[in-house]
């Protein structure tokens, strides 16, 4: 989820915790903050669109895409599996993970060996 980051609108009535810029982590849809949730002061979200926070997941995500799709078309099942497995993990694409599974199938890999995959991978 994305990091936001607020500052008090009335620096001289803030409390410690809003009086310097602080971050919060919301959903996309979730509405912003209005107000301070220590002491209720008026707070606003300051634009940042450089945050690294938000940005760099996103380019990653697409960079990674792009080398999974590489594989793929050059018929290298495994070492895209691997690539979209990893990837999964980190950023909980569900999606990609299928992806994943599909390239294991695709590089001859049983079901059975799957499972052993996953046990290793968790250790
Ligand atoms: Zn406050």
């Amino acid at each position: 989820m994305p990091i936001y980051e607020y500052e008090s609108m009335t620096p001289e009535k803030a409390c410690r915790e809003c009086v310097r810029r602080f971050e919060v982590v919301q959903g996309i849809h979730e509405p912003p903050l209005t107000d301070c949730p220590h002491c209720g002061q008026p707070v606003r979200k300051v634009i940042s669109w450089c945050h690294s926070a938000i940005m760099e997941p996103s380019q990653d995500h697409v960079r990674v895409n792009q080398k999974i799709a590489d594989y793929e078309k050059q018929g290298m099942w495994s070492h895209a599996a691997e690539l979209a497995d990893t990837h999964s993990e980190k950023t909980r694409d569900k999606s990609l993970k299928m992806r994943a599974i599909d390239n294991y199938e695709k590089a001859g890999y049983s079901a059975d060996t799957l499972a052993k995959h996953a046990e290793s991978n968790s250790n």
